[in-house]
């Protein structure tokens, strides 16, 4: 089958790149541009109808929203409430990282509930699987885990996050560097690093690239390539076992693109702020600049309760330097499983960071929307500054539970209001600026 990527470098504009085009406000060509270069990604499974966005250069940085069961908590209704949660706050796709309990049903009953673009991690469920039969991952059979693969692919899987880069050289990395102080905190690098030492082999997903490459080309699934060394802790960001992945994943990369495979590179992690804008460059470096999809990333190790404020700073300075698409973190991360209502919260962080990142990497495309609320706040025409909100929803039920005395101002400084109180000294200026303004402000 040929892949949007194929059809891409044969000059061929498909309903897909259209539908992309339509989302980010940029032209057909432009996202046939960019997926022939590799430079954006957009959904290309046949095999489900999802809705289509784009992801990757000169467009807005989009949001994923993680969700799942674990062993401790399986409750299907809650996770279909998340999904849907996830979808109504406004993230661009969903990852489905189930666990605990009928993990295909799981998977099928929110693909049914929601109209996103679903990713996974098949090595979860393989692993997962295998750890209840056997007791242990370490057994397991590589075949059971392209079965995986091939089965959640036909599922409408639009892409998978796969660790191909954590094999036998960055192992290697990892010991002669002494481990780590955090330790290793990706589910499925811990899973294969666990494999590949029991085994002494090399990493299936490594060693059997072509294999894997031949499901994702056949489904045109996304291949996004994992993070499984992505520092857990501040004092170990940016170390050589996490550039060692980096490389490898970047080689990786570059094969699966040359066969017509279209591909995701995923960024760490917990990262103090002054190394982000070093991890943007060096992972679009490596990868001939392929869609950044950074993990967060959390910029301190202490705020638990509050790692989804930590991951927005995190984030913003991260799309500011170019990263694609981020990876939402919610109030309870590191402390226990999300419900639908830290969803809400860290699609809600995650957002804000967006755009904030966006207003400096797309400049007046992303700022207009500030200059029009700026306005609208010196007008104090609340209608507008709702409807211009990327938080509406939270602003519309702030003021009402505040009663104002006053209808055009609000309970902060009542009959105070500075931007009355002084409006009106400008107000034959204003009706004369008041054209203009708004005219840039809507574009
Ligand atoms: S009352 Fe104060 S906070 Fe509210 S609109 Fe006026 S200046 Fe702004």
């Amino acid at each position: 089958m040929k892949t949007q990527l194929d059809l891409a470098r044969e000059g061929v504009i498909t309903e897909n790149m259209k539908e992309a085009a339509i989302y980010d406000d940029v032209t057909p060509e432009f996202i046939r541009d960019g997926i022939a270069n590799g430079t954006i990604v957009i959904y290309g499974n046949p095999n489900r109808k999802s809705r289509v966005i784009g992801i990757g250069g000169g467009l807005k940085t989009k949001i994923n929203a993680s969700i799942g069961t674990s062993p401790d908590i399986i409750d299907i209704d809650m996770e279909v409430k998340k999904a849907k949660t996830a979808e109504k706050a406004g993230a661009d796709t969903l990852m489905e990282l189930s666990t605990g309990g009928d993990l295909k049903k799981i998977r099928k009953n929110v693909l049914d509930a929601i109209s996103l673009t679903v990713g996974t991690v098949p090595l979860y469920q393989a692993a997962t699987e295998y750890i209840k039969k056997d007791g242990s991952v370490v057994n397991m059979d590589s075949n059971f885990l392209f079965d995986v693969i091939e089965e959640q692919a036909e599922e409408g899987i639009g892409f998978m996050a796969i660790h191909c880069g954590i094999n036998l050289t960055t192992l290697e990395r990892l010991k002669k560097q002494g481990y780590r102080y955090g330790g290793l905190v990706s589910r499925g690098g811990s899973f294969l690093t666990a494999w590949m030492n029991h085994n002494k082999r090399e990493n299936p997903l490594y060693e059997e690239i072509d294999r894997l490459i031949a499901i994702m080309k056949k489904h045109d699934v996304i291949l996004s390539l994992g993070n499984g060394l992505r520092a857990g802790a501040i004092h170990d960001s940016t170390d050589r076992a996490q550039i060692q992945e980096l490389i490898m994943n970047s080689e990786v990369a570059e094969y699966a693109q040359s066969k017509g495979v279209q591909i995701i590179v995923e960024g760490p992690g917990h990262i103090p702020i002054d190394e982000i804008e070093t991890n943007v460059i060096l992972q679009k470096r490596l990868s001939n600049n392929a869609p950044f999809y950074m993990l967060g990333p959390i910029t301190t190790d202490v705020t638990p309760g509050y790692d989804h404020i930590s991951s927005a700073i995190g984030a913003a300075i991260s799309s500011s330097h170019g990263a694609d698409f981020i990876c939402y973190v919610t109030p309870p991360e590191h402390l226990g499983l999300p419900k639908p209502e830290d969803v809400k919260e860290g699609v809600m962080a995650a957002k804000v960071a967006a755009h904030v990142g966006d207003m400096i990497k797309l400049k007046d495309k992303a700022k207009n929307q500030d200059l029009k609320m700026g306005i609208a706040r010196r007008d104090l025409d609340w209608k507008t500054q709702y409807e211009t909100a990327i938080t509406k929803e939270r602003a519309m039920e702030i003021r009402p539970e505040r009663p104002e005395t006053a209808e055009d101002t609000c309970t902060m400084c009542g009959n105070l209001c500075s931007l009355k109180g002084v409006n009106k000294y400008y107000a034959e200026d204003l009706e004369k600026g008041k054209k203009k303004t708004y005219e840039l402000a809507v574009g």
